[in-house]
């Protein structure tokens, strides 16, 4: 009678919650209905508070404390009105999860009552006991104080509890010296650089009285749901988000019939739960879908600001991990829960623009337009082309490394996919002024030499980790588990340095008196010969994509311990520096962060890799080993000849699961003698990971013949078929 056999009738047994499905409610009506958004604010604000603070979050303005106070007080009665006792400062330390102080409105009174206070400076400023968050050396113990900040420009909002609602505020989370602890500061910071850049290059273009550009970010989040019942059997999944043990299905994903199947009906109440939470909470939950994998799913929220997708995302997680209980699953946001069925990503679709121009990586009806559109593009190409190592070092984990480069995630070699008819356009700028196209009739010499572009460049490469998609770039290298701040972080941060580098270019150009579209010509003839070597419209997966890379210069930074000394390099620590991103200190802070992860996150699979080894899979081979001995025995006992070949091949491979165990022990045993996080994150890659899957391959070996009413662990079969 094993966990296993007991969490499978479990699963039979299960009776979903029932339908929470109001007819009454029109669809949609529940949007935004617990934020206290623009409208809300401009119903209960004075005119002039809700001026100032509109101010404040288009264009940036400073926030006058006297207004602070107002919205404040607003907020509190609001907050009140939606059931809320308590406030809380939400903020986004390095784990990458999100983290939250409460602190209750009620205050006591002399009389013996408790009165609902809430100041302005309360709202902009909060200082949490946070010593225990990773600051990479940022921080003394004795000086732990962290300092969070509202973020005017994401709208705080109610968050729902049976037991008593809670005001969230979304903050940055700073040190005392004003230094970063968070992944929304440098967000903050790095929009703001590459927004001002942008808009020297769009005066260039002739555009005047401009609202700010900023970054937009789509993120599609890709997930696994399992039974919870089969989880809570699973201490790999529990504790490592991921199986460490487990043979693939005899039906894996080969037919290709899950993705974009039918949704199966459990689940699709899970996401019709979780949509109208989403929507409360303001969050333009849009796309929805079953993924490559069985038991894997896509929600994609429509785009937005990206530090306001960043916080959305983070909400998104919370959210469906509770929903999914409530629906008797678990979510596994793991870049790889499963070993050999595909992986988890989470798409981070790019643009730049504002309300006015809209996005600027859209072809333009005219040639203008079109010249503006290429300028944004070339922009794109030269960034990653110099700073790909940065963007591969943005999304690197131990988690993520399980995922990139293998034959279903982009390669871990960054490179930019055009499409054909963009890449064409930009191979004839190499060759001087556009002439003429491949496809000829879409596309028309214009007045200004540049070819009129067709608005839609149709085909798609899934296997590019840098696309262009029609109205944006699509980095999809980012992990399924972590927060789209740090590659949105990079991206805005290497496009600051691009449209400065290209605007200072162009506007000497028309101080000395050139033309300004031959200046323009020029400029992206000189790019895109400079830096084309990063477009690649071929297979990333084949096996001559790596060789050609190389001899193109592209970086192949396979692992993370590959990729994070990017971080430190002069070069990366002089642009961060430069658009007062992060100062010197915070890159190594950050770099060693990333270490530490990384070593963090291997230490403990290892660990539980020996624990469930010993204590879980090798009682299952030897209870086996011991019944077939038994039968032996009987069988000579009654005068009949024995089979010994299934004893004798369990015992071999007790045999090694024994020896990979004794070596994993090893090597764990060496854990915390190494004083620098860099030797313990390279033991860990060097001598634990290697361990591990020696373990592993004899346990995988041992669950393929023992007797299936003894194997313990929900099997793959189960988890990934049964919902
Ligand atoms: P696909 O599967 O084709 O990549 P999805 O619909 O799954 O498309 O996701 C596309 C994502 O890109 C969505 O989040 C969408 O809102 C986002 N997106 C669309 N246009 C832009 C844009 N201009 N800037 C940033 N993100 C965008
Ligand atoms: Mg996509």
């Amino acid at each position: 009678n094993t966990v296993r056999m007991q969490a499978i009738r479990d699963v039979e047994a299960y009776v979903p919650p029932a339908h929470s499905f109001d007819e009454s409610e029109a669809p949609g009506e529940v949007f935004g209905e617990n934020v206290f958004s623009k409208s809300v604010m401009q119903k209960r604000l004075p005119k002039s508070v809700y001026k100032s603070v509109m101010a404040t979050i288009e264009k940036g303005a400073k926030l006058d404390p006297l207004v602070a106070d107002a919205v404040a007080s607003a907020m509190k009665d609001w907050a009140l009105e939606k059931g809320a006792t308590h406030y809380a400062h939400v903020f986004y330390p390095l784990t990458g999860l999100s983290a939250e102080k409460h602190d209750s409105f009620f205050e006591p009174t002399p009389d013996g009552t408790a009165l609902a206070e809430f100041a302005g400076k309360t709202l902009i400023q909060g200082e949490p006991d946070a010593s225990s968050f990773p600051n990479g050396g940022l921080r003394n113990t004795f000086e732990a104080r962290g300092y969070t900040g509202w973020d005017v420009t994401s709208p705080a909002y109610v968050l729902e509890n049976p037991n008593g609602n809670t005001l969230c505020i979304p903050t940055v989370f700073v040190s005392m010296t004003g230094e970063a602890l968070d992944h929304k500061t440098p967000l903050l910071r790095s929009q703001q650089a590459m927004g001002e850049h942008a808009e020297r290059i769009l005066t260039l273009f002739g555009h005047s009285d401009l609202e700010h550009v900023v970054s937009f970010c789509g993120p599609e989040q890709e997930y696994f749901l399992v039974d919870r019942h089969f989880f809570l059997a699973r201490p790999d999944l529990m504790n490592a988000g991921r199986t460490l043990f487990g043979t693939k299905p005899p039906k894996g994903q080969e037919f290709d019939d899950h993705y974009f199947g039918a949704i199966p009906e459990r689940v699709l109440g899970f996401m019709m739960d979780t949509e109208r939470e989403l929507f409360k909470l303001g969050i333009p939950a849009k796309t929805r879908h079953n993924e490559v994998a069985p038991g894997q799913f896509e929600i994609a929220p429509m785009f937005e600001r990206g530090n306001i997708a960043a916080d959305h995302q983070q909400l998104l997680m919370t959210t469906f991990k509770t929903l999914a209980k409530k629906h008797g699953m678990e979510i596994l946001f793991h870049e790889k829960p499963f070993a050999g069925v595909n992986g988890s990503g989470k798409h981070v679709n790019f643009s730049l623009g504002n309300s006015q121009l809209g996005s600027l990586l859209v072809p333009g009806d005219n040639p203008h337009d079109n010249a503006q559109f290429l300028v944004f593009c070339a922009a794109v190409i030269r960034a990653v082309h110099l700073y790909a190592g940065l963007l591969r070092a943005s999304v690197a984990s131990a988690t993520n490394d399980h995922r990139l480069g293998a034959n279903e995630a982009p390669p871990a070699i960054i490179s930019i996919f055009l499409g054909d008819q963009l890449a064409d356009v930009f191979e004839q700028i190499a060759k001087g002024p556009a002439t003429s196209s491949k496809r000829k009739g879409i596309m028309t010499i214009g007045v200004d030499t540049l070819p009129q572009l067709p608005t839609d460049p149709g085909d798609r490469n899934r296997t590019s980790p840098f696309a262009f998609t029609g109205n944006r770039f699509e980095f999809r290298a980012p992990g399924s588990m972590q927060t789209v701040s740090g590659p949105m972080v990079t991206i805005n941060t290497i496009m600051a340095d691009s449209l400065d580098y290209i605007a200072t270019k162009l506007e000497s150009a028309v101080a000395n008196g050139l033309d300004f579209d031959a200046a323009v010509q020029e400029l992206l003839t000189e790019i895109i010969t400079e830096h084309g070597a990063v477009v690649f419209n071929g297979d990333g997966y084949s096996d001559a994509w790596p060789i050609e890379a190389e001899k193109r210069g592209l970086a192949n930074l396979k692992t993370t311990l590959d990729a994070l000394p990017e971080l430190i390099t002069p070069k990366a620590i002089e642009l961060f520096a430069k658009y007062g991103v992060f100062n010197e200190r915070e890159m190594h802070s950050r770099y060693e962060i990333g270490l530490e992860q990384y070593a963090l996150t291997i230490g403990v699979e290892a660990r539980l890799t020996l624990e469930m080894g010993t204590t879980v899979v090798l009682p299952a081979g030897v209870r086996y080993q011991t019944e077939l001995a038994a039968n032996v025995a009987a069988l000579r006992a009654a005068g009949v000849e024995a089979d010994l070949s299934a004893l004798e091949d369990v015992t071999a491979d007790l045999g090694a699961l024994r020896a990979a165990l004794g070596s994993l022990k090893a090597a764990l045993g060496h854990e915390g003698e190494d004083e620098s996080t860099l030797a313990e994150a390279t033991h860990a890659r060097e001598e634990l990971l290697p361990a591990m899957s020696a373990v592993r391959a004899a346990a995988d070996a041992l669950e393929e013949i023992v007797a299936d009413d003894l194997w313990p662990l929900p099997t793959y079969q189960e988890m990934l078929y049964i919902l």
